[in-house]
């Protein structure tokens, strides 16, 4: 069976907050630098359903990553980045669009609507979704076990050079503020809350 895409892929929890684009790991002026260039390259165009939009807002630079459990510990790699409509997005990370909706910043037409993207994109029916979703969350609860080491790819060299400098200078950099901040303040995003119909 072909893999979906988009596909449910949610992010083990051990590797919560291990991205680029929180200021962690790189300063966040240079990840808005790789955005741009990401968008520079390929418009505003969702890179996994081609849906185009006009507004640069509506879009999200998402991390690939693959994670390689047949070593200890697993290695999550990251293996590119790709333009990603709200929707893709939301697939990719389900479990962030239902603890939206749980919590009620969101409704139910949420969950509704982003299935019906899934179903409509990968050509399949709501049950192969659920069955997909089920199998997700499995894997997911499998990952969750492990121990992870990170691989950040061609990011490598800059996250690295980032720490020395860091190390450097003796103190943390203005952009680690703020890292406890739970992940899911990435999707409060303004327009989530500008009463636009789904
Ligand atoms: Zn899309």
């Amino acid at each position: 069976m072909m893999p979906y895409r988009p596909a449910v892929r949610m992010v083990p929890g051990p590797l919560w907050q291990r991205n680029l684009r929180k200021g962690r790991f790189i300063p966040t002026s240079r990840w808005d630098k790789i955005k741009a260039g990401v968008f520079d390259q390929h418009g505003l165009t969702c890179q996994t359903c081609g849906k185009v939009e006009t507004e640069q807002k509506r879009l999200n630079v998402h991390e690939e990553w693959e994670y390689l459990t047949d070593r200890r510990p697993a290695i999550a790699r990251l293996t590119g980045l790709k333009i990603s409509c709200w929707h893709c997005h939301m697939i990719e990370h389900f479990g962030v669009l239902e603890n939206m909706v749980r919590s009620g910043e969101l409704t139910q037409q949420a969950i509704d609507n982003t299935v019906e993207h899934f179903c409509r994109v990968n050509k399949v029916g709501r049950d192969e979704f659920n069955e997909h979703l089920a199998r997700a969350k499995t894997e997911w609860a499998h990952l969750n076990q492990l121990k992870w080491e990170v691989d950040w790819g061609e990011y490598a060299a800059v996250v690295e050079e980032t720490a020395l400098k860091r190390k450097q200078r003796g103190r943390r950099c203005e952009e680690d503020r703020g890292e406890e901040d739970e992940d899911q303040a990435l999707y409060h995003w303004p327009y989530l809350h500008s009463g636009e119909p789904w």
